[in-house]
Protein backbone atom coordinates (compact mmCIF):
# COMPACT_ATOMS: atom_id res chain seq x y z
CA UNK A 1 0.00 0.00 0.00
CA UNK A 2 1.08 3.46 -0.87
CA UNK A 3 2.20 5.58 1.91
CA UNK A 4 -0.44 7.58 2.93
CA UNK A 5 0.51 11.49 4.32
CA UNK A 6 0.81 12.30 7.84
CA UNK A 7 -2.04 14.37 8.43
CA UNK A 8 0.00 15.43 11.81
CA UNK A 9 2.47 16.65 9.59
CA UNK A 10 2.43 20.46 9.67
CA UNK A 11 1.97 21.55 6.23
CA UNK A 12 4.61 23.61 3.77
CA UNK A 13 4.89 27.39 4.87
CA UNK A 14 3.51 27.89 0.72
CA UNK A 15 0.89 25.34 1.24
CA UNK A 16 -0.31 27.73 4.73
CA UNK A 17 -0.05 30.68 2.94
CA UNK A 18 -2.53 29.86 0.21
CA UNK A 19 -4.85 27.66 2.68
CA UNK A 20 -4.29 28.02 5.92
CA UNK A 21 -7.73 29.69 8.10
CA UNK A 22 -9.96 28.87 4.87
CA UNK A 23 -12.75 26.19 5.00
CA UNK A 24 -15.05 24.96 2.62
CA UNK A 25 -17.92 25.81 1.51
CA UNK A 26 -17.54 29.77 2.52
CA UNK A 27 -20.58 31.54 1.91
CA UNK A 28 -22.22 31.39 -1.91
CA UNK A 29 -19.67 28.55 -2.34
CA UNK A 30 -17.36 31.22 -3.05
CA UNK A 31 -13.79 30.82 -3.69
CA UNK A 32 -12.28 33.61 -2.52
CA UNK A 33 -12.63 34.92 1.06
CA UNK A 34 -16.17 37.09 0.99
CA UNK A 35 -15.58 40.69 2.50
CA UNK A 36 -18.01 41.07 4.91
CA UNK A 37 -18.88 44.31 4.92
CA UNK A 38 -20.89 45.23 7.88
CA UNK A 39 -20.87 47.43 11.14
CA UNK A 40 -23.22 45.09 13.01
CA UNK A 41 -24.89 42.06 13.26
CA UNK A 42 -28.61 40.64 13.38
CA UNK A 43 -29.94 38.49 16.37
CA UNK A 44 -33.36 36.25 15.29
CA UNK A 45 -34.22 36.40 18.61
CA UNK A 46 -33.16 37.49 21.84
CA UNK A 47 -32.87 33.79 22.49
CA UNK A 48 -29.67 34.12 20.18
CA UNK A 49 -28.42 36.92 22.15
CA UNK A 50 -28.80 34.78 25.51
CA UNK A 51 -27.22 31.93 23.65
CA UNK A 52 -24.44 33.78 22.17
CA UNK A 53 -23.56 35.80 25.71
CA UNK A 54 -23.91 32.35 27.70
CA UNK A 55 -21.21 30.94 24.75
CA UNK A 56 -23.59 28.34 23.60
CA UNK A 57 -22.75 29.21 20.03
CA UNK A 58 -20.19 31.17 18.01
CA UNK A 59 -21.09 33.94 15.90
CA UNK A 60 -20.40 37.52 15.76
CA UNK A 61 -21.80 40.55 17.48
CA UNK A 62 -20.84 43.84 16.87
CA UNK A 63 -17.99 45.12 14.66
CA UNK A 64 -15.72 46.30 16.56
CA UNK A 65 -15.26 42.67 18.47
CA UNK A 66 -14.27 41.44 14.97
CA UNK A 67 -15.60 40.69 11.83
CA UNK A 68 -15.93 36.88 9.47
CA UNK A 69 -12.97 38.00 7.29
CA UNK A 70 -10.77 38.80 9.52
CA UNK A 71 -10.69 36.16 11.28
CA UNK A 72 -9.89 33.89 8.64
CA UNK A 73 -6.66 36.65 7.91
CA UNK A 74 -6.13 35.93 11.88
CA UNK A 75 -6.25 32.10 11.43
CA UNK A 76 -3.81 32.28 8.21
CA UNK A 77 -1.46 34.13 9.93
CA UNK A 78 -1.53 32.04 13.32
CA UNK A 79 -0.96 29.13 11.21
CA UNK A 80 2.26 30.79 9.60
CA UNK A 81 3.84 31.69 12.84
CA UNK A 82 2.60 28.47 14.65
CA UNK A 83 1.02 30.49 17.31
CA UNK A 84 -2.41 29.36 19.37
CA UNK A 85 -4.25 32.68 18.62
CA UNK A 86 -3.90 35.92 16.44
CA UNK A 87 -5.31 39.35 16.82
CA UNK A 88 -5.62 41.92 13.96
CA UNK A 89 -5.48 45.27 14.53
CA UNK A 90 -6.12 48.44 12.13
CA UNK A 91 -2.14 48.72 12.07
CA UNK A 92 0.72 47.74 13.32
CA UNK A 93 1.29 50.86 15.62
CA UNK A 94 -2.28 49.74 16.73
CA UNK A 95 -1.06 45.86 17.88
CA UNK A 96 1.90 47.72 19.60
CA UNK A 97 0.12 49.98 21.49
CA UNK A 98 -2.97 47.56 22.49
CA UNK A 99 -0.66 45.21 23.58
CA UNK A 100 1.65 46.91 25.80
CA UNK A 101 -1.50 48.70 27.36
CA UNK A 102 -2.92 45.05 28.26
CA UNK A 103 -0.04 44.09 29.42
CA UNK A 104 1.16 46.98 32.12
CA UNK A 105 -0.36 49.11 34.39
CA UNK A 106 0.86 52.22 36.69
CA UNK A 107 4.11 50.84 38.68
CA UNK A 108 5.15 48.31 36.15
CA UNK A 109 8.43 48.61 34.09
CA UNK A 110 9.33 47.24 30.69
CA UNK A 111 13.05 46.15 29.04
CA UNK A 112 13.23 47.56 25.62
CA UNK A 113 15.90 47.16 23.74
CA UNK A 114 17.90 50.53 21.79
CA UNK A 115 17.59 49.57 17.67
CA UNK A 116 13.65 49.63 17.32
CA UNK A 117 10.86 51.41 15.67
CA UNK A 118 10.57 55.39 16.17
CA UNK A 119 7.32 55.13 16.96
CA UNK A 120 7.40 51.97 19.95
CA UNK A 121 10.06 53.85 21.04
CA UNK A 122 8.39 57.43 21.24
CA UNK A 123 5.18 55.32 23.32
CA UNK A 124 7.39 53.98 25.83
CA UNK A 125 9.13 57.02 26.57
CA UNK A 126 6.50 59.48 26.14
CA UNK A 127 2.93 58.10 26.17
CA UNK A 128 3.50 55.03 28.57
CA UNK A 129 5.78 57.45 31.14
CA UNK A 130 2.80 59.76 31.78
CA UNK A 131 0.49 56.44 33.23
CA UNK A 132 3.07 55.62 35.42
CA UNK A 133 5.35 53.11 33.40
CA UNK A 134 8.91 52.75 33.70
CA UNK A 135 11.32 52.43 30.95
CA UNK A 136 14.85 50.83 30.70
CA UNK A 137 16.42 50.77 27.32
CA UNK A 138 19.64 48.54 26.87
CA UNK A 139 21.93 47.91 23.94
CA UNK A 140 20.15 45.12 21.79
CA UNK A 141 23.04 42.73 21.99
CA UNK A 142 24.09 43.26 25.59
CA UNK A 143 22.17 39.93 27.39
CA UNK A 144 23.89 40.93 30.86
CA UNK A 145 22.76 44.44 30.68
CA UNK A 146 19.14 43.24 29.73
CA UNK A 147 19.40 40.96 33.23
CA UNK A 148 20.64 44.12 34.78
CA UNK A 149 18.41 46.26 34.17
CA UNK A 150 15.36 44.19 35.48
CA UNK A 151 13.30 45.06 38.12
CA UNK A 152 10.77 43.47 40.83
CA UNK A 153 8.38 45.30 39.02
CA UNK A 154 9.55 44.37 35.42
CA UNK A 155 6.65 43.23 33.73
CA UNK A 156 7.92 42.93 29.77
CA UNK A 157 10.94 42.60 27.96
CA UNK A 158 10.59 44.09 24.52
CA UNK A 159 12.49 43.81 21.39
CA UNK A 160 12.70 43.58 17.22
CA UNK A 161 14.56 40.92 15.53
CA UNK A 162 16.24 41.93 12.92
CA UNK A 163 15.69 45.51 14.27
CA UNK A 164 14.69 48.73 12.48
CA UNK A 165 16.62 50.26 10.96
CA UNK A 166 19.98 48.26 11.66
CA UNK A 167 19.29 44.71 11.35
CA UNK A 168 20.44 43.41 14.49
CA UNK A 169 19.23 40.50 15.15
CA UNK A 170 18.50 38.99 18.62
CA UNK A 171 19.39 35.39 19.76
CA UNK A 172 15.54 34.73 20.28
CA UNK A 173 16.28 31.75 22.81
CA UNK A 174 18.94 33.49 25.30
CA UNK A 175 16.52 36.38 25.18
CA UNK A 176 13.16 33.82 26.23
CA UNK A 177 15.53 32.45 28.81
CA UNK A 178 16.13 35.36 30.86
CA UNK A 179 12.27 35.92 30.26
CA UNK A 180 11.59 32.93 31.40
CA UNK A 181 13.79 32.88 34.60
CA UNK A 182 12.63 36.03 35.89
CA UNK A 183 9.42 35.72 34.71
CA UNK A 184 9.07 38.02 32.64
CA UNK A 185 6.88 38.11 29.56
CA UNK A 186 8.94 38.23 26.41
CA UNK A 187 7.68 40.28 23.08
CA UNK A 188 9.38 40.33 19.83
CA UNK A 189 8.27 42.58 17.13
CA UNK A 190 9.36 40.48 14.24
CA UNK A 191 8.04 42.65 11.28
CA UNK A 192 11.23 42.59 9.47
CA UNK A 193 11.59 38.87 9.84
CA UNK A 194 8.20 37.61 8.91
CA UNK A 195 7.31 33.75 9.98
CA UNK A 196 8.73 32.81 6.08
CA UNK A 197 11.90 33.54 7.92
CA UNK A 198 11.88 33.22 11.67
CA UNK A 199 9.39 32.11 14.41
CA UNK A 200 10.38 33.41 17.58
CA UNK A 201 7.22 31.23 19.43
CA UNK A 202 9.46 28.15 19.03
CA UNK A 203 12.31 29.61 20.39
CA UNK A 204 9.82 30.17 23.87
CA UNK A 205 9.22 33.60 22.98
CA UNK A 206 5.81 34.77 24.52
CA UNK A 207 3.88 37.41 22.04
CA UNK A 208 4.79 38.21 18.50
CA UNK A 209 4.09 41.59 17.00
CA UNK A 210 3.75 42.21 13.47
CA UNK A 211 3.31 45.27 10.97
CA UNK A 212 1.02 43.80 8.33
CA UNK A 213 1.56 46.61 6.56
CA UNK A 214 5.24 45.35 5.33
CA UNK A 215 5.67 41.74 4.18
CA UNK A 216 2.49 40.26 5.03
CA UNK A 217 0.15 42.30 3.01
CA UNK A 218 2.91 42.91 0.64
CA UNK A 219 1.54 44.66 -1.81
CA UNK A 220 2.12 48.46 -0.04
CA UNK A 221 -2.21 48.81 -0.21
CA UNK A 222 -3.28 47.97 3.25
CA UNK A 223 -2.42 48.93 6.97
CA UNK A 224 -2.68 46.34 9.69
CA UNK A 225 -0.97 44.43 12.87
CA UNK A 226 -0.90 41.35 14.48
CA UNK A 227 -0.43 40.21 17.68
CA UNK A 228 0.26 36.43 18.09
CA UNK A 229 1.00 33.78 21.30
CA UNK A 230 -1.24 31.78 23.37
CA UNK A 231 -4.94 32.10 23.43
CA UNK A 232 -4.61 33.46 27.27
CA UNK A 233 -2.38 36.21 26.42
CA UNK A 234 -4.36 37.48 23.37
CA UNK A 235 -7.78 37.17 24.94
CA UNK A 236 -6.62 39.80 27.23
CA UNK A 237 -5.18 41.72 24.52
CA UNK A 238 -8.33 41.31 23.05
CA UNK A 239 -10.67 42.31 25.66
CA UNK A 240 -8.61 45.83 25.51
CA UNK A 241 -9.56 46.40 21.74
CA UNK A 242 -13.11 45.87 22.03
CA UNK A 243 -13.18 48.69 24.54
CA UNK A 244 -10.10 51.04 22.56
CA UNK A 245 -11.04 49.89 19.01
CA UNK A 246 -8.56 49.69 16.69
CA UNK A 247 -9.89 46.52 14.59
CA UNK A 248 -8.92 45.77 11.56
CA UNK A 249 -11.41 46.89 8.69
CA UNK A 250 -13.32 44.05 6.66
CA UNK A 251 -11.30 45.29 3.26
CA UNK A 252 -7.89 45.46 4.31
CA UNK A 253 -8.21 42.06 6.47
CA UNK A 254 -9.76 40.69 2.84
CA UNK A 255 -6.62 42.24 0.99
CA UNK A 256 -4.50 40.73 4.15
CA UNK A 257 -5.65 37.27 3.31
CA UNK A 258 -5.13 38.35 -0.39
CA UNK A 259 -2.09 39.39 -0.09
CA UNK A 260 -0.63 36.31 2.21
CA UNK A 261 -1.58 33.81 -0.59
CA UNK A 262 1.91 34.61 -2.22
CA UNK A 263 4.00 35.32 0.87
CA UNK A 264 5.93 32.40 0.30
CA UNK A 265 6.86 33.77 -3.37
CA UNK A 266 7.41 36.84 -2.66
CA UNK A 267 9.75 36.77 0.54
CA UNK A 268 11.83 33.89 -1.16
CA UNK A 269 12.23 36.45 -3.96
CA UNK A 270 12.84 38.95 -1.20
CA UNK A 271 15.23 37.03 0.40
CA UNK A 272 17.62 36.18 -2.49
CA UNK A 273 17.26 40.06 -3.77
CA UNK A 274 18.39 41.50 -0.86
CA UNK A 275 21.01 39.37 -0.47
CA UNK A 276 22.57 40.13 -4.08
CA UNK A 277 21.97 43.87 -3.28
CA UNK A 278 24.36 43.54 -0.08
CA UNK A 279 26.85 41.64 -1.46
CA UNK A 280 27.28 44.08 -4.66
CA UNK A 281 27.10 46.71 -1.36
CA UNK A 282 29.81 45.24 0.37
CA UNK A 283 32.54 44.66 -2.46
CA UNK A 284 31.47 48.47 -3.41
CA UNK A 285 34.21 51.65 -2.83
CA UNK A 286 31.97 53.98 -1.85
CA UNK A 287 30.05 52.48 0.34
CA UNK A 288 31.78 51.88 4.37
CA UNK A 289 29.39 49.69 6.03
CA UNK A 290 26.16 46.99 4.78
CA UNK A 291 24.02 45.83 7.75
CA UNK A 292 23.10 42.94 6.48
CA UNK A 293 22.65 39.55 8.08
CA UNK A 294 23.03 37.19 5.35
CA UNK A 295 26.87 38.57 5.06
CA UNK A 296 29.05 36.45 7.03
CA UNK A 297 30.58 40.12 7.99
CA UNK A 298 27.29 40.98 10.20
CA UNK A 299 28.10 40.73 13.71
CA UNK A 300 25.09 38.01 14.32
CA UNK A 301 25.58 36.43 11.30
CA UNK A 302 26.18 32.47 13.42
CA UNK A 303 22.82 33.68 15.12
CA UNK A 304 20.90 34.24 12.00
CA UNK A 305 22.19 31.53 10.39
CA UNK A 306 20.86 29.43 13.44
CA UNK A 307 17.46 30.85 14.26
CA UNK A 308 16.69 32.17 10.53
CA UNK A 309 15.56 30.50 6.88
CA UNK A 310 16.45 33.71 5.24
CA UNK A 311 17.33 37.10 6.09
CA UNK A 312 14.58 39.43 5.07
CA UNK A 313 14.34 42.15 2.01
CA UNK A 314 15.76 45.14 4.27
CA UNK A 315 19.60 46.10 3.30
CA UNK A 316 21.03 49.07 5.45
CA UNK A 317 23.92 50.83 4.44
CA UNK A 318 26.31 53.47 5.04
CA UNK A 319 27.76 55.69 2.27
CA UNK A 320 31.60 56.64 2.17
CA UNK A 321 30.06 60.43 2.56
CA UNK A 322 27.65 63.32 4.29
CA UNK A 323 24.28 63.28 4.59
CA UNK A 324 24.33 65.21 0.71
CA UNK A 325 26.04 62.24 -0.75
CA UNK A 326 23.34 59.91 0.60
CA UNK A 327 21.01 61.95 -0.36
CA UNK A 328 22.05 62.17 -3.95
CA UNK A 329 22.59 58.05 -4.59
CA UNK A 330 19.13 57.76 -3.35
CA UNK A 331 17.81 60.57 -5.52
CA UNK A 332 19.61 58.47 -8.56
CA UNK A 333 18.13 55.78 -8.24
CA UNK A 334 15.42 55.18 -10.79
CA UNK A 335 13.47 51.54 -9.48
CA UNK A 336 13.16 51.99 -5.83
CA UNK A 337 10.23 54.73 -4.83
CA UNK A 338 11.69 57.19 -1.96
CA UNK A 339 8.81 56.48 0.66
CA UNK A 340 8.66 55.44 3.98
CA UNK A 341 7.41 51.80 4.59
CA UNK A 342 9.08 48.13 3.63
CA UNK A 343 8.32 44.73 2.47
CA UNK A 344 5.70 45.55 -0.70
CA UNK A 345 6.46 44.37 -3.97
CA UNK A 346 8.23 47.78 -5.17
CA UNK A 347 11.30 47.98 -3.90
CA UNK A 348 11.60 51.47 -1.65
CA UNK A 349 14.47 53.67 -0.98
CA UNK A 350 15.11 56.00 1.86
CA UNK A 351 16.97 57.73 4.50
CA UNK A 352 16.13 57.60 7.81
CA UNK A 353 18.08 61.11 8.69
CA UNK A 354 15.79 62.76 5.77
CA UNK A 355 12.61 60.44 6.82
CA UNK A 356 11.65 58.88 10.17
CA UNK A 357 14.14 61.23 12.37
CA UNK A 358 14.30 64.62 9.82
CA UNK A 359 13.24 67.35 12.53
CA UNK A 360 16.17 66.17 14.59
CA UNK A 361 19.68 67.52 14.61
CA UNK A 362 22.49 65.31 13.47
CA UNK A 363 23.72 65.58 16.62
CA UNK A 364 20.07 64.24 18.69
CA UNK A 365 20.15 61.68 15.54
CA UNK A 366 23.28 60.16 16.78
CA UNK A 367 21.89 59.70 20.34
CA UNK A 368 19.56 57.72 19.09
CA UNK A 369 21.98 56.07 16.70
CA UNK A 370 20.61 57.06 13.30
CA UNK A 371 23.42 58.39 10.89
CA UNK A 372 23.44 60.79 8.08
CA UNK A 373 25.12 58.55 5.80
CA UNK A 374 22.62 55.89 6.21
CA UNK A 375 20.33 54.49 3.13
CA UNK A 376 17.26 52.13 3.71
CA UNK A 377 17.19 49.98 0.84
CA UNK A 378 13.86 47.51 0.80
CA UNK A 379 13.77 45.55 -2.05
CA UNK A 380 10.71 44.36 -3.65
CA UNK A 381 10.10 41.41 -6.34
CA UNK A 382 11.50 43.11 -9.17
CA UNK A 383 14.86 41.14 -10.93
CA UNK A 384 17.33 41.74 -8.95
CA UNK A 385 19.87 42.48 -11.55
CA UNK A 386 17.92 44.94 -12.25
CA UNK A 387 17.91 46.56 -8.80
CA UNK A 388 21.98 46.14 -8.73
CA UNK A 389 22.58 47.68 -11.95
CA UNK A 390 20.43 50.42 -10.96
CA UNK A 391 21.98 50.80 -7.76
CA UNK A 392 25.53 50.56 -9.25
CA UNK A 393 24.32 53.92 -12.06
CA UNK A 394 23.00 55.78 -8.78
CA UNK A 395 27.04 54.81 -7.04
CA UNK A 396 28.50 55.89 -9.96
CA UNK A 397 26.63 59.33 -10.48
CA UNK A 398 28.62 61.35 -7.78
N1 LIG B 1 7.17 47.80 13.87
C1 LIG B 1 8.12 47.96 12.94
C2 LIG B 1 9.41 47.20 13.06
C3 LIG B 1 7.93 48.84 11.88
O1 LIG B 1 8.88 48.99 10.94
C4 LIG B 1 6.71 49.55 11.78
C5 LIG B 1 6.45 50.51 10.67
O2 LIG B 1 7.34 50.92 9.97
C6 LIG B 1 5.74 49.35 12.78
C7 LIG B 1 5.99 48.46 13.80
C8 LIG B 1 4.43 50.09 12.75
O3 LIG B 1 3.57 49.55 11.80
P1 LIG B 1 2.39 50.39 11.09
O4 LIG B 1 3.03 51.40 10.21
O5 LIG B 1 1.62 49.32 10.35
O6 LIG B 1 1.58 51.02 12.18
Amino acid sequence: MADEPDPKRRRGISTLAVHAGESHPKHGSALATPIIQTATYTFADTQELRDHFEHRIDREEYGRYGNPTQRVAEAKLAALDGAEDCLLFASGMAAVTTTLFAMLSRGSHVVVTDDSYRRTRQFLHQVLYRYGIEVSTTPAGDYQAIEDALRPTTRLLLSESPTNPYNYVLDLERFADIGRRHRVKTVIDATFATPYNQRPLEFGIDLVLHSATKYLGGHNDLLAGAVLGATELIDGVRALQGVTGAVVDPFAAYLLVRGLKTFALRLERQNANAQALAEFLAGHPRVRTVHYPGLPSHPQHAVARRQMRGFGGVVSFEIDGDLDAAARVVDACRIPLIAPSLGGVESLIEQPALMSFYELTTEERLQVGIKDNLIRYSVGIEDGSDLIDDLAAALARD
